[in-house]
């Protein structure tokens, strides 16, 4: 280099970054909104484009047309090709357990208390057998136990008098046991059944679904009408663990880690962290 001439520095500024693009085992996809880098780190709040408009008005754009689902669901199993449930479980029953278990908890959580609890009752006669005061020491950790210990016992009681001790592989019946939704019954019918009889929507695939614009619905059961619509009933299943993974790896409540996302670019939430697309403000 000739002497006197200095070699370039990067900006003090960060304005360099600005050359940062998505992830490289990311397609870039068709432009067809501006596009508005979004530093990692800065508040999305304020990263939301003046002309970010609210889904329906986006020209051009359909957030579920059956190709970008394609896309989203091809992404995801390249991202999670053999995730399932992460509630430990050796039986239907102790699969329904947990997922009572879980609701405002975390599987890590549940996961603690289940062995223990499942050791002292091996079988659904010896939940059946309890009332649910006895039950609530054992159950404490996972949260809001006074009711989950009604729910828990008042299903044992129910399959045991009404289902021969057998939990029901029918999403009718399923609905009738004390502390059962439709969340819950999805879990056990997919996961120990493998019956596709609908979607578990749960906070991450609540929060994710609207983020990725394939609901605009805030109702579990109205968003899990919207996905059986859009996405192939072979992929129910599957589908559900893998934005459930999503959302506890990258896709989190609060700082999603959009910069390592692979659905980055399909991606135009309104609260993303780093952006190469347009935000739309309504998509979360
Ligand atoms: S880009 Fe961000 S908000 Fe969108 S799915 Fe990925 S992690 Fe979630």
């Amino acid at each position: 280099m000739p002497r006197g001439i200095i070699p370039r520095q990067p900006a003090r500024t960060g304005r360099q970054d600005k050359l940062r693009t998505a992830p490289a085992s990311v397609k870039p996809v068709p432009k067809q909104t501006k596009v508005g880098n979004v530093r990692p780190g800065s508040r999305a709040k304020t990263s939301v484009s003046k002309s970010a408009k609210p889904l329906k008005s986006v020209k051009g754009y359909t957030p579920t047309a059956p190709e970008r689902v394609t896309e989203i669901l091809k992404r995801l199993n390249d991202l999670y090709p053999d995730v399932t449930c992460a509630l430990t479980h050796a039986s239907a029953w102790e699969l329904l357990v947990a997922t009572i278990l879980s609701a405002q908890s975390t599987d890590v959580n549940v996961n603690r208390v289940t062995p223990e609890l499942f050791r002292k009752y091996p079988t659904v006669q010896d939940f059946a057998a309890l009332t649910p005061q006895q039950l609530e020491p054992d159950i404490r950790s996972t949260g809001f136990f006074r009711n989950k210990s009604k729910s828990v016992v008042g299903a044992a009681k129910k399959i045991v008098a009404d289902f021969d001790g057998q939990v029901p592989d029918d999403i009718d019946k399923l609905l009738t046991l004390p502390g059962v939704a439709r969340k819950t019954a999805n879990v056990v019918l997919g996961t120990w059944f493998k019956k596709a009889e609908g979607v578990v929507v749960d906070t991450h695939v609540q929060r994710i679904s609207r983020r990725l614009e394939l609901t605009t619905q805030n109702d579990p059961p109205k968003i899990e009408q919207d996905l059986m619509k859009i996405i192939p009933r072979e992929r129910w299943i599957l589908f559900s663990h893998q934005v459930i993974w999503h959302g506890r790896r990258l896709c989190f409540a609060r700082k999603p880690k959009c910069v390592d996302c692979a659905l980055e670019n399909l991606c135009h939430a309104g609260d993303k962290t780093w952006s190469t697309v347009d935000m739309h403000r309504n998509a979360k």
